[in-house]
């Protein structure tokens, strides 16, 4: 097959010489309207195409790249004492596959234990394209099922505002619990 980003022969979808020079994370950290640190991996420039994969065949392949490229090596460098849980946001199948669920998964290791089907947004209206105020108008109210872990990871693929991550931020609180900070494969805020 072809490479898809410079069209040469090769055996996956995207040539290791690709991903090395357009895939590798860089890190990024932006505090949230709650205050909370949202770390993020790539700029949305950067992989916007590839994005836009997301609903086809494609886009599971280039989710789980993308997830082994940044996921799954910051959950290698983070050693900690404590354990962790993580929870995807939005971890619904749609066309086939759960794209957060895809991210999640990359973070297990032995400190951190992703949970899946644990949030769930009861509104299932789409936020793409709309404004801060439509998203203010129109939360996601979050459902959460009963956690057990303080320490607390909240994941999402492409965040924009914030606001869902906030909706879900304070969905967790309502447990009295904090989420310590969030992981997003890009947060389109940042240019
Ligand atoms: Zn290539």
């Amino acid at each position: 097959m072809k490479c898809i980003l410079c069209e040469r022969y090769t055996f996956t979808h995207i040539c290791k010489t690709c991903q090395k020079n357009f895939l590798s994370p860089s890190f990024s950290k932006r505090k949230l309207p709650n205050g909370i640190d949202l770390i993020s991996f790539y700029k949305y420039e950067e992989i916007k195409k590839l994005l836009f994969t997301k609903h086809t065949d494609l886009g599971f392949y280039i989710y789980t790249l993308l997830a082994k490229l940044s996921f799954k090596q910051f959950a290698q460098k983070f050693h900690t004492k404590e354990k962790y849980i993580s929870l995807a946001i939005d971890d619904t199948i749609k066309s086939g596959y759960s794209h957060t669920a895809i991210l999640n998964h990359a973070l297990k290791t032995y400190n951190i234990s992703p949970l899946y089907n644990t949030i769930r947004a009861k509104n299932r209206i789409s936020y793409s394209g709309k404004s801060k105020i439509f998203r203010q108008e129109n939360p996601r109210d979050f459902q959460v099922k009963k956690l057990k872990s303080e320490n607390i990871i909240l994941v999402d693929d492409i965040v924009t505002t914030g606001q869902t991550l906030t909706q879900a931020c304070a969905k967790i609180e309502e447990q009295g619990k904090t989420v310590s900070f969030c992981l997003a494969l890009t947060d389109v805020s940042l240019k």
